[in-house]
């Protein structure tokens, strides 16, 4: 997998607001907001994509899941919130870093387009 801002985020090469991390995972305030709290939940592994991760990934998956909605709660909107996750450029991902936004703080209409 190429190199990517989230990766340069991680190793701490260029700054972001950082609002979690443990040792499998940072989050960080999105620079382009969508939404009054709009977090990106990342894994450390360098997994480019959701499609390019395997069963050896389930447990970190998992924690993932776990740990956004840990994030949701300490920012206020515990009681709704939306996770979303870009997969492939035709899906408008744009940073090949696996990641999971986490929307909240508006009212979250439906389809989300
Ligand atoms: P996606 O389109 O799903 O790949 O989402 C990438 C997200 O990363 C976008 O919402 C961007 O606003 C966000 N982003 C890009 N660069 C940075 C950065 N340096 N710090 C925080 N968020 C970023």
């Amino acid at each position: 997998m190429s190199d990517t801002i989230f990766a340069k985020i991680i190793r701490r090469e260029i700054p972001a607001d950082i609002v979690y991390e443990d040792e499998q995972c940072l989050a960080f305030k999105d620079v382009s907001p969508q939404a009054p709290v709009h977090i990106l939940l990342i894994p450390l592994k360098p997994i480019a994509k959701l499609a390019d991760a395997t069963s050896e990934d389930q447990a970190l998956l998992g924690h993932l899941m776990l740990v956004a909605r840990k994030i949701a709660a300490d920012q206020g909107i515990g009681d709704a919130f939306r996770l979303v996750v870009n997969n492939g450029e035709g899906a408008s991902q744009t940073v090949f870093h696996l990641h999971i936004h986490i929307l909240g703080g508006r009212s979250l209409s439906w389809p989300p387009g």
